[in-house]
């Protein structure tokens, strides 16, 4: 069986990668050629830990290619991966644009019969959209061939994306033909035989699992944040509830730490999506909406905090340690820090930051506020002479950071730390003005 991966971004690649390494032959296609001719030069365009080992060996072993060619990808495979950006519109609601655009090429050169797998992430009703599309193009071209939609979303965690799929917890199949659960689970047949769960559903079940899914973590996110900033008005510990909390088996200890918001390129887009997709259904969808209200406002509340303890920030000199929206990523979509910055700068500061991955994206996306940003050559470099230093992603490089070193390097001598990654330093609270998260 060979399969078609359209799309080769953070998740069209690594799923390409994975279905090579459990043996298929994959070909990865992508519009864009700069990506492609890297690709092929064996370079990741993407920062993923571990990727790179894999792609290398599968190329090698002559299972995995990479192409700009719609109509060879389409021809030559049985089964093709839908892996295309859904960005948000204006309104929150999903862009379908790519998605059309891959169904409507999949119908030009469709030439027999071959399963469609949804693996974006996309409102109830694209699996029949996708279909519709298909049939258009191939009644327009007079052709008669047989086709399956599935709809398999993707779980995978930017930075773990390797380990994910090659050990999903679960992986969701939508379907509506036998013929086509069939074929996934040959696609899948290493996980299936190794008792990897497997829950076979229909199309717009499998398509609200997504969002389902996404959005509760963004509320248990959301939550946690809340009761932070509840904690330190208090004068309570948020590491502590969150710990006791977590040990309630109905509510587990993952996606309980507090931080400066959730970003990234799912949780954002997603939360608005199936908000959007609640209004036109006509149900309101409160606690989701309530969870992306209290996210923007965590982002206003970090800078609100820096402002008031430093009496004001114009004109110093502030560090921001860590840009992209959480460690072993280069991904900067919706990052907290970027709003942050937006407000420090607004405020006044002058920001000198460092980030392992996040610096490139950042320079594009903070373009509007360059003249206010120096981007540094390390954590070290980025902290010299600043007033104040803000811990802004837990990058492990952060953690192991010397704070002697730090304090001399600096001009100033307070710390946010707004994901507590110091809390436990015994010195911390002596070298330094330290703010903690929802806590002492
Ligand atoms: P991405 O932006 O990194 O990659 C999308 C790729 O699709 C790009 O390389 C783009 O050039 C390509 N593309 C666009 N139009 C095309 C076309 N007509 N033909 C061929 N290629 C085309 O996006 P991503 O992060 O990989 O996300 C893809 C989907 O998976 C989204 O729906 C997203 O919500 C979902 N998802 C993402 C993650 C994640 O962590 N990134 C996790 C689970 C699900």
């Amino acid at each position: 069986m060979k399969i078609g991966v359209v799309g080769t971004g953070y998740v069209g690649l690594v799923q390409g990668v994975i279905l090579a390494e459990f043996g298929l032959e994959v070909i990865c296609m992508d519009v864009i050629e700069e990506k492609i001719n890297l690709l092929k030069q064996g370079i990741v365009p993407i920062y993923e830990p571990g990727l790179k080992e894999l792609l290398d060996k599968n190329v090698a072993a002559g299972r995995l290619s990479f192409t700009t060619e719609m109509k060879e990808t389409v021809e030559q495979t049985d089964v093709i991966f839908i892996a295309v950006g859904t960005p948000p519109k204006e309104d929150g609601s999903a862009d379908l644009k790519y998605v059309i655009e891959v169904a409507q090429n999949i119908g030009k050169y469709l030439n027999g019969y071959k399963v469609v797998v949804n693996k974006s992430t996309v409102p109830v009703g694209t699996g029949q959209l996708v279909r519709e599309t298909i049939q258009q193009v191939l009644n327009e071209r007079n052709e008669e061939y047989s086709f399956d939609v599935v709809s398999n979303p993707e779980f995978l965690r930017e930075g773990k994306a390797v380990g994910d799929c090659l050990k999903p917890d679960r992986v969701v199949i939508g379907y509506e033909s036998d013929r086509a659960a069939e074929v996934m689970k040959k696609v899948y047949d290493v996980l299936y035989i190794n008792e990897t769960p497997f829950i076979f559903t229909d199309i717009p079940t499998a398509e609200l699992i997504k969002y389902a899914a996404n959005s509760f973590l963004a509320v248990k996110i959301s939550f946690i944040n809340e009761i932070a900033l509840l904690a330190e008005k208090v004068g309570a510990n948020v590491q502590e509830i969150a710990r006791a909390m977590g040990m309630d088996g109905r509510i587990s200890p993952k996606f309980l730490h507090a931080g400066p918001g959730f970003g990234g390129s799912c949780f954002p887009k997603d939360t608005k999506a199936i908000v959007d997709i609640g209004k036109q259904y006509g149900e309101e969808l409160k606690v989701i909406q309530g969870a992306i209200e209290a996210n923007e406002k965590q982002k206003h509340k970090m800078v609100e905090k820096i402002v008031e303890r430093m009496d004001g920030i114009s004109g110093k000199t502030i560090a921001v340690l860590g840009l992209s929206f959480k460690p072993e990523t280069d991904d900067m979509r919706d990052a907290p820090s970027i709003d942050i910055i937006n407000g420090l700068v607004e405020n006044g500061a002058f920001i000198q930051t460092y980030c392992p991955q996040g610096m490139k994206e950042a320079k594009w996306r903070l373009a509007d506020i360059a003249e206010h940003i120096h981007y540094c050559e390390n954590e070290y470099d980025a902290v010299k002479n600043a007033d104040a230093t803000v811990f802004m992603t837990e990058w492990h490089q952060f953690r192991g950071m010397s704070l002697q070193k730090m304090k001399d390097l600096m001009n100033g001598d307070t710390v946010f730390d707004l994901r507590n990654i110091h809390v436990k330093d015994k010195n911390v609270r002596d070298l330094f003005n330290y703010y903690p998260l929802g806590r002492k």
